[in-house]
C-alpha cells in the first residue's frame, strides 16, 4: 500500500468539515478588520528564504524542501507566507501612498522537513495576517486583539496566553549578545543545535525546544533596551490587558526567524506549551528585500494546532449537517421523481438526498437517520397514483400529506 508521506495529513469526514469552518471563521473575523487576501505561489525562489528568513535560521538551513526545475533554476516549497507577501508587494508595487497602510491576510499550505510529532508536521497550513505601512503601540494592540478576536470566534477561551517581548537592535542587541554568551558558557550540556547558534545567531538559543526552559535565570533583553522601547512594551501589554485579555512578558522569547524587529509575541497552548499565533513587528525586511523602507508587522496561525485545541476543549467550529429531506424512492417511476424533487429542492437552495442503493423501506429510514434529515418522504406506487405525498416531520413525529409541486414550499416553510 502506497503511503503519505511522512509528516502530512489526510483531512476528510469530519476533519475536514471542521478544518473548512475554521478557515471559515478566519476570513469572516479578517473581514471584519478590513484586511484583504493575498495569494501567492506554493513555490518561490530559495533566494527569497536565504535573504528574507536569514541562512543561520532552522527553515533555511536544514528544514527546505527544495528542488531545481527543469532549467536548473533553484526553488523551494515555501516554508513560510512573509516573505512571500513581502515578495509580492515589491514585485506588484502594492507600497504605492493611496494603498498604504496595506492590510493584507494569506491562507495556504507550508512546508518544512521538521522532525514530525504532535502539532508538528512537514506539510501544515497557515492562515496569516501582515500589515504594511503602520509602526505603532494602537496597530500592535490592534494585531494582538485580532489574534483573541479570531479565538474568541472559535470559542477558546481558556489554555492560551499571550507572551510578548520587545527585540532590541544594534549597538544595544550587541551588548546583549556579549552578555547572554557569557551566562551561557556557564552550561557544558546543551544540544548540539545550541552549540551553533551561539555562534552564529546567540538569541536564538533561547527558543530553542530541547533546552530553553533552562535558561530562566538568562540576563533580560529589556534591561539593554532603551527607555523609550522598555515603555513602547509596557504600554503595549496594558492596553491589552485593559481590553480584557490575559498577556505577560517573557524576557526570553525569540522568534525563529531573523527579520523580527521590535515587537515579538505568542500566543501559546499552555498545555502543550506550543506557539499557536506567532508574529510581531519586522520593519527592515520590505528595504532588505529591494522594496521601499516600510515598517510591517504580522502574525501566523499554525491551523493544526488551532485544531488539536479545539478537539482537546471539545469544541465543535462547523455547523451541524442536517439534511432538509430525505427522500425513499421504492421504485423505477419513484426514482425518477426523485431526481426531479431533488433538482427543484437543491435549486431552492435545500439540502437534501436519497440513496440510490435502498431496496425496501427499512433500508430508506436507516440511511434516513444515518444522513440526520429533518424531513422524510417516500415515493412509491401509492403516492405517484394519487398526487399525495407524506412528509415526515422526524422532530414532532408528524406526517403532512400534499402534492407533489407543493412539497419544496412546505419545506422552505412558505406553506
Ligand atoms: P515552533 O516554535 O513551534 O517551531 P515556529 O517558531 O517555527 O514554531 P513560525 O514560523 O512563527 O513558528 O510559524 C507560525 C505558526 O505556525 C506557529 O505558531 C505554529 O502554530 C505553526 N507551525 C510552525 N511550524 C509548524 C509545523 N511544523 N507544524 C504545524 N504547525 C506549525
Ligand atoms: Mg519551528
Amino acid at each position: 500500500m502506497i503511503q503519505k508521506p511522512r509528516g502530512t495529513q489526510d483531512l476528510f469526514l469530519n476533519n475536514s468539515k471542521e478544518w473548512n469552518a475554521v478557515e471559515e471563521k478566519f476570513r469572516k473575523v479578517l473581514n471584519l478588520f478590513n484586511y484583504g487576501e493575498i495569494i501567492t505561489p506554493m513555490f518561490e525562489s530559495k533566494e527569497l528564504f536565504v535573504r528574507g528568513v536569514g541562512d543561520s535560521s532552522d527553515i533555511v538551513s536544514k528544514e527546505m524542501y527544495e528542488f531545481t526545475d527543469r532549467k536548473g533554476r533553484e526553488y523551494v516549497l515555501r516554508p513560510e507566507g512573509t516573505a512571500p507577501t513581502v515578495r509580492a508587494l515589491i514585485e506588484n508595487k502594492l507600497y504605492i501612498q493611496e494603498n498604504l497602510p496595506y492590510k493584507t491576510f494569506y491562507i495556504g499550505p507550508i512546508f518544512r522537513y521538521e522532525r514530525p510529532q504532535a502539532g508538528r508536521y512537514r506539510q501544515f497550513n497557515q492562515l496569516g495576517v501582515e500589515t504594511f505601512g503602520i509602526d505603532s503601540i494602537s496597530h500592535d494592540v490592534e494585531l494582538i486583539s485580532l489574534g483573541q478576536s479570531f479565538l474568541r470566534e472559535l470559542k477558546i477561551n481558556k489554555d492560551v496566553i499571550v507572551e510578548m517581548n520587545y527585540l532590541i537592535s544594534g549597538n544595544e542587541r550587541k551588548e546583549y549578545e556579549l552578555e547572554l554568551k557569557k551566562y551561557l558558557n556557564s552550561f557544558n550540556d546543551l544540544c548540539s543545535d545550541c552549540e551553533i547558534r551561539i555562534k552564529k545567531n546567540v538569541l536564538r538559543v533561547l527558543d530553542c525546544k530541547i533546552d530553553g526552559n533552562k535558561f530562566t535565570e538568562a540576563p533580560k533583553m529589556t534591561l539593554f533596551a532603551s527607555q523609550e522601547n522598555k515603555e513602547r512594551l509596557n504600554k503595549t501589554l496594558d492596553q491589552i490587558k485593559q481590553l480584557g485579555f490575559e498577556a505577560k512578558i517573557n524576557f526570553n522569547l525569540v522568534r525563529g526567524l531573523d527579520y523580527y524587529t521590535g515587537l515579538v509575541f505568542e500566543f501559546k497552548n499552555i498545555k502543550t506549551d506550543q506557539a499557536i499565533i506567532a508574529g510581531g513587528s519586522y520593519n527592515s525586511l520590505v528595504e532588505e528585500l529591494g522594496g521601499p523602507d516600510l515598517p510591517a508587522s504580522g502574525f501566523a496561525i499554525g491551523i493544526e494546532r488551532i485544531m488539536m485545541l479545539l478537539s482537546d476543549q471539545e469544541i465543535k467550529v462547523a455547523d451541524e449537517d442536517e439534511l432538509d429531506l430525505f427522500i425513499i424512492p421504492l421504485s423505477d417511476d419513484a426514482q425518477f421523481l426523485t431526481n426531479k424533487l431533488l433538482l427543484e429542492a437543491r435549486t431552492a437552495n435545500l439540502k437534501v438526498d436519497t440513496n440510490w442503493n435502498i431496496k425496501n423501506l427499512k433500508a430508506g429510514f436507516k440511511s434516513a437517520e444515518r444522513m440526520k434529515s429533518k424531513n422524510i418522504v417516500i415515493i412509491g406506487e401509492n403516492s405517484i397514483n394519487s398526487d399525495i405525498y407524506a412528509i415526515k416531520d422526524q422532530n414532532s413525529g408528524e406526517t403532512k400529506e400534499m402534492k407533489f409541486k407543493d412539497i419544496v414550499k412546505y419545506l422552505k416553510g412558505e406553506k
